[in-house]
């Protein structure tokens, strides 16, 4: 069978021959390769140490401590554009169960390949023997039977490096549950009773692993997998607070099935991880807030309680700042009423305007995952595609101060201020009349008002300022009838 190699790993492998070394395309890209699938990136096994790899590839870097140099190669493919090219290796004793102590380098490709995690990943490209794949533990049996098996002794393995534990659902998630892909039995068993090993992993590492799972297409079945293979609770133990927690009754699911569900339609959907994740997460306070039982339960403030655990859970997981605060603010916002004619126009706008602009699509998308988790059958009705046309409506109205035809300097110019509160409670007053009608957006009209609204004390001028938020409360005060059934959004 000849698979095709693209000519800038075949360059590398032949690089290596004509200096009299062994050297294989390995692991995931092999495996793909025999599936049919496009690799993700390409690894290289060699005998040539790192310092020999180096002086064949002077465009190349060496990476880390564990042998591995990544030789670049100028593709603008970003799945080529650095091969990684690994040293041999044998398995070392991992005493942090992060990285091996020591890397002791191995003799042949047989021994590289008896120390990979799971035997759909101990392959090997034979270049020279007509692309023979090297296969001595049967992954080529395990992959047409869709199974992933740890290579030797399960327990052994995950003992030696926990973040297998996570990398076999990550696997079996990315390759397709719902197509089949299945962790073979004694591998599953070993980590349901090794899962507490993941504790000592870097979290980065879990993190990443975590990303890829939930970026996959059955991301929601994966993380039913994790929950069951007892991994969830070192990884992401808010979220299952919702295991068993009832709603009110609109609600059919638990508020963990729930967010699921929500996950699933998000992928589904290709939603990016920020939307996935705010999908599982938006209700996630809801099991702290709730009160009383059955049709009269309440969850009041379970957005802003929800909010604020995705923030230390995210934060937890060392996911980046601008990530963390993405999610927590959609979390924050994905409760919001809207009722075709009891909304106006301007209330629409400080709706766009407290959420963010930037937000309203993923918010948007966000409520999609929301009602179709919930069991209800269409993603768009009537009233939120009714929103949708008023938000496009207004979101290129003036819905910030900077939007405004005034700024503070000429507030403090045209009616003689220095610098203080003042300013800021004028130009807030003019925000709150400009989003009551956008045409008042004008230079000369604003300078009109700002001179009439410097007449007014302290209080008047706040009071005025503030106008927008007692209608934002208004807007979402019906949240609670939404939540008690009454007037779900669509
Ligand atoms: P993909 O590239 O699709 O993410 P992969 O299986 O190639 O999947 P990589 O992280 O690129 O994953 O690792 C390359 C190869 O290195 C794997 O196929 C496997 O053979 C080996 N490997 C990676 N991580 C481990 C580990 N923790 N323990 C043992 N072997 C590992
Ligand atoms: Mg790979």
């Amino acid at each position: 069978m000849a698979y095709s190699l693209p000519q800038e790993v075949r360059e590398i492998v032949e690089g290596l021959h004509r200096e009299g070394y062994g050297a294989y395309p390995v692991g995931g890209c092999v495996r793909d390769l025999v599936i049919g699938r496009a690799p993700k990136d390409w690894d290289v096994t060699t005998d040539a140490t790192p310092e020999e790899v180096q002086k064949i590839f002077p465009e190349s870097v060496y990476e880390n401590e564990f042998g591995t140099v990544g030789v670049k190669t100028g593709s603008d493919d970003a799945t080529l554009t650095i091969v990684e090219v690994t040293t041999f290796r044998k398995e070392g004793r991992y005493s942090d169960k992060r990285h091996p102590d020591e890397v002791t380098f191995a003799k042949t490709i047989d021994d590289d390949l008896s120390r990979r995690d799971f035997t759909v990943n101990a392959l090997a490209l034979n270049v020279a023997e007509e692309q023979e794949v090297i296969d001595p533990y049967g992954g080529r049996r395990d992959l047409k039977n869709k199974v992933i098996r740890a290579v030797g002794n399960p327990a052994e393995r995950f003992k030696e490096d926990a973040l297998r534990l996570v990398r076999a659902p990550r696997l079996v998630t990315e390759l397709g549950i719902a197509e089949g892909w299945h962790i073979e039995d004694k591998t599953y068993a070993a980590i349901r009773e090794h899962a507490s090993l993941l504790r000592e992993i870097a979290v980065e590492r879990v993190r990443d692993e975590l990303v890829r799972l939930m970026l996959g297409q059955d991301a929601a079945q994966g993380l039913r997998l994790l929950e069951e293979l007892g991994l969830l609770q070192y990884i992401m133990p808010e979220v299952r607070e919702g295991i068993g927690i009832d709603q009110a009754k609109h609600h059919t699911f638990t508020v963990w099935e729930h967010g699921i569900r929500s996950l699933q339609y998000a992928a589904e959907r290709g939603f990016s991880l920020t939307v996935r994740m705010s999908a599982l997460l938006h209700d996630v306070g809801k099991p702290r807030t709730k009160a009383g039982e059955g049709e009269a339960a309440t969850f009041y403030n379970h957005e802003i309680v929800g909010a604020r655990m995705t923030r230390e859970l995210l934060t937890r997981l060392a996911f980046p700042k601008q990530f963390v605060q993405d999610v927590a603010h959609l979390v924050r916002y994905h409760l919001f009423y809207y009722n075709v004619g009891e909304v106006t126009e301007a209330g629409v706008r400080r709706f766009v305007r407290r959420a963010g602009v930037e937000y309203i699509d993923d918010l948007l998308r966000l409520r999609e995952a929301d009602r179709i988790g919930s069991g209800v059958p269409k993603a768009f009705p009537y009233k939120l595609r009714h929103l949708l046309y008023m938000i496009e409506k207004v979101r290129r109205d003036p819905l910030s101060v900077k939007a405004l035809a005034v700024d503070g300097e000429a507030v403090m110019k045209t009616v003689g201020l220095v610098p203080g509160p003042r300013v800021g409670w004028i130009l807030n007053a003019l925000m709150e009349e400009v989003l009551d009608a956008p045409e008042k957006n004008t230079e000369e009209l604003l300078t009109k008002r700002m001179k009439a609204l410097a007449k007014l004390s302290d209080e008047e001028l706040q009071e005025k300022g503030e106008k927008g938020k007692r209608q934002m409360e208004e807007f979402e005060r019906g949240v609670e009838a939404e939540i008690k059934g009454k007037y779900r959004v669509g």
